[in-house]
């Protein structure tokens, strides 16, 4: 072989291989690490948490790795709370389909989240236990957030821009007409409570049961109106990285997002944490339990999330849009995409099982068997609800535009939208 014969071999050789080791090195350079941290005094003990790092989306692949983060505050008791905790996310995980790409996985999230919460809901009725719980759920990919969440608790975001924006959506009666709305519609009743001589006081509750949140997981004794459908949000933040803030009203009832990014910006997550629990109990008092996740997704080249050169990027901001800076800062609670930080990715509320999961799911199995888009149980097509089987339903009532249920979620469904009590259904 001519030296000229073995450059030539050689050297397509050497790029490729320089190519393919820097490839590996920017993936390993594009992916952020966490770093977290958890803080938390109980008044009740109905507070739970969960932090699950590295979990992975193909087992046995760590390049495939995300990570969960999640409060559970419950009411009424605990089984609630504890229930969803361990079963939350491999409900969700399981609505997802095999061998997904990362685009796909995360593509399909927001849907099995819907899935698997109402799952979750179904799974914990049949226990007959009566407690509840609010669930705020958070998956972290790379640089991709997805949050799904039902009550009160609440996860805010704030980036390097100095913008801190809410990521959940608060399922108080008190607080959302729209969800006020809904619940009336579906057979329940809003009002507050009556103390003797007629005298209302409180926050705006449902009867029966007397809760104030729209959405939970569990409380079967309250009526179904109460879903378990989350509000779900996916951002993507830039490679500046960001913070989040993940806790229980007994924070938020004391402190606004501004207040809590604000009580702990520079400081690494561990004291963080502590530091917005320390803050809300100082404005406050102990009145609730009260419970706080911080998690920094940070650049790895750096060792901690930078600084925020806050004041400068008002200034900016407020010369670009011509606004004051602290109105754009309020404004930018609904509107991230503007700043060009946060890309808003999806973000759906609606509490309409058919409008959440979509037509276009994945429930032909290999065996002529239906899955069911919730809780991916396979059933004879007959059995259960497809979009073509309007026998199902009461005339009255809209065709089914969703994919195919089986009979027990069919029947979950039917029971959320207020269709099972006094309207006369047609059975085959
Ligand atoms: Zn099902």
């Amino acid at each position: 072989m001519s030296r000229a014969e073995v450059s030539r071999m050689r050297s397509p050789l050497v790029p490729l291989g320089t190519l393919i080791g820097r490839e590996l090195r920017n993936e390993k350079l594009e992916k952020p690490f966490l770093k977290y941290g958890q803080a938390a005094l109980a008044k009740k003990g109905e507070d739970y948490f969960l932090i699950k790092p590295d979990c992975l989306r193909v087992p046995g692949n760590p390049s495939t790795s995300f990570s969960v983060f999640a409060i559970f505050d419950g009411h009424n008791g605990i089984s609630a709370a504890i229930f969803a905790k361990e079963n939350l996310l491999d409900n969700v995980l399981s609505a997802i389909p095999q061998e997904s790409s990362r685009e796909e996985w995360l593509q399909a999230l927001p849907r099995a989240l819907v899935a698997g919460f109402v799952k979750t809901d179904i799974e914990f009725q049949q226990k007959g236990e009566t407690s509840g719980t609010t669930v705020t759920f958070v998956v972290i990919d790379d640089w991709t957030i997805t949050v799904a969440s039902v009550g009160d608790s609440r996860c805010i975001l704030d980036t390097q821009g100095g913008v801190v924006s809410l990521l959940t959506v608060d399922h108080r009666l008190e607080e959302n007409v729209e969800e006020r709305e809904r619940v009336t519609a579906s057979g329940g009743e809003v009002g507050r409570l009556n103390v003797y001589g007629g005298n209302e006081v409180g926050p705006l509750r449902c009867w029966p049961g007397g809760l104030c949140l729209s959405r939970s997981i569990g409380d079967t004794d309250v009526g179904e109106f109460i879903v378990p459908i989350p509000h779900v949000k996916q951002v993507k933040i830039s490679n500046a990285g960001g913070r989040l803030i993940i806790a229980s009203d007994g924070i938020w009832d004391a402190l606004s997002s501004d207040m809590a990014a604000k009580s702990c910006r520079g400081l690494p997550a561990e004291l963080a944490a502590k530091l917005v629990v320390k803050e809300a109990l100082r404005s406050r008092g102990l009145k609730d339990d009260t419970t706080c996740l911080v998690v920094d997704i940070i650049p790895c080249d750096q060792p901690v999330l930078p600084p925020t050169p806050r004041k400068k990027q008002n200034m900016l901001r407020s010369l670009l849009f011509g606004k004051k800076s602290q109105s754009f800062t309020n404004k930018s609670t609904n509107k991230l995409s503007s700043v060009g930080v946060v890309e808003e990715l999806f973000e759906e509320g609606s509490a309409m099982l058919a409008e959440r999961l979509g037509k276009d799911f994945p429930s032909n199995t290999n065996s002529g068997l239906f899955r069911c888009a919730v809780c991916q149980v396979d059933q004879a097509p007959a059995d259960g609800l497809s979009v073509n089987s309007g026998p199902f339903f009461s005339p009255a009532s809209k065709p089914w535009e969703g994919p195919f249920l089986c009979a027990n979620c069919r029947k979950k469904k039917d029971a959320m939208e207020g269709k099972r009590a006094g309207i006369p259904t047609v059975t085959s």
